[in-house]
């Protein structure tokens, strides 16, 4: 038997990048996936693959939205429970880090991008979560959140308020781990670093800028010792690994790193002193 036969999963952002290769594992893996985002082709190229992986077409539901809205989460739950019956999976993956238009970062940047920031990497999880609730509860279900290396201990400049609103994620998943364990139902969360997506592009970065990036990242041993950025499939296999109980069953509430050693990437020990003596 499939790892998630008869799981029913909602992946949010999975018009995309990581989200988009999380509901083509689980829907490839057994489960009945809601997919959603605010881009309807970008939905319809997930719908596709996940089709192409062997995945049927009632098995999948699709919401178009934008998640900071109430309305574009009920529907998500609404949607998923009339057409599966039950949610077990949520995967609170939606998520992008915005530049300031006059090109100022940290806390130069204006407040109003960090009330985006805000609304959309966490007080919209916290919302959808409420919603899930019950839900989740009856299933015995699993959460796993994204977040990012952002979130710290290093800080991130350039991406202050982002970092700020993974940091409370983090917090957030710790929190509600304790909350609902005595429920059954599991929390926890991925902390990935430059992962190969839409991300920058969604940044505002142009395609040139993006390659120019993650090559010079890539290049750079005190960014990321492994030599490359990751690619989303990795992320949704760690993703998978999270939801499955018969897998992670005694993981509660914490946030694995995923980020081919960047989080430890100390700039002295990626020097050679042979070249220096
Ligand atoms: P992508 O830009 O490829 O995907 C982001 C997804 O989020 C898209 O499906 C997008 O859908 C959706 N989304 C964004 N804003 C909204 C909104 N307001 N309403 C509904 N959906 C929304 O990036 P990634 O796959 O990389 O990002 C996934 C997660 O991973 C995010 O939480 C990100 O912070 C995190 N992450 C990414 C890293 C990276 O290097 N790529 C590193 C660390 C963490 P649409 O545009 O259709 O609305």
């Amino acid at each position: 038997m499939a790892r998630f036969s008869n799981k029913v999963a909602i992946v949010t952002g999975s018009s995309s990048g990581i989200g988009r290769s999380t509901a083509v594992l689980l829907a490839k893996e057994g489960a009945k996936v809601t997919v959603t985002g605010r881009n309807p082709e970008k939905i319809r190229e997930t719908v596709d693959e996940i089709l192409k992986n062997g995945g049927k077409s009632e098995d999948v539901n699709i919401v178009i939205g934008d998640l900071t809205e109430s309305e574009c989460q009920a529907e998500l739950v609404k949607s998923t429970l009339e057409r599966f019956g039950k949610i077990d999976i949520l995967v609170n993956n939606a998520g992008a880090a915005f530049a300031d238009p006059s090109g100022k970062v940290g806390t130069e940047s204006n407040l109003g991008l960090f009330d985006d920031m805000l609304k959309l990497n966490l007080r919209s999880v916290i919302e959808l979560v409420q919603k899930c609730r019950p839900h989740l509860i009856a299933s015995k279900g699993d959460i796993v959140n994204v977040s990012s290396i952002a979130a710290g201990p290093s800080p991130f400049v350039y991406y202050t308020y982002y970092g700020v609103a993974k940091a409370g994620l983090d917090q957030l998943t710790r929190c509600m781990s304790i909350e609902f364990i005595p429920f059954g139902v599991r929390v926890n969360s991925v902390s990935p670093g430059l992962i190969s997506t839409g991300f920058l592009n969604a940044v505002g970065f142009p395609n040139d800028a993006v390659r120019k990036t993650e090559e010079y990242y890539a290049s750079q041993r005190d960014c990321i010792p492994a030599g490359r950025t990751g690619k989303p499939e990795e992320i949704a296999t760690l993703i998978a690994f999270l939801a499955d109980k018969n897998s992670s069953a005694f993981i509660i509430g914490q946030s694995v790193v995923i980020d081919g050693g960047t989080s430890l990437a100390l700039g002295m020990p990626s020097h050679d002193l042979s070249k220096v003596l």
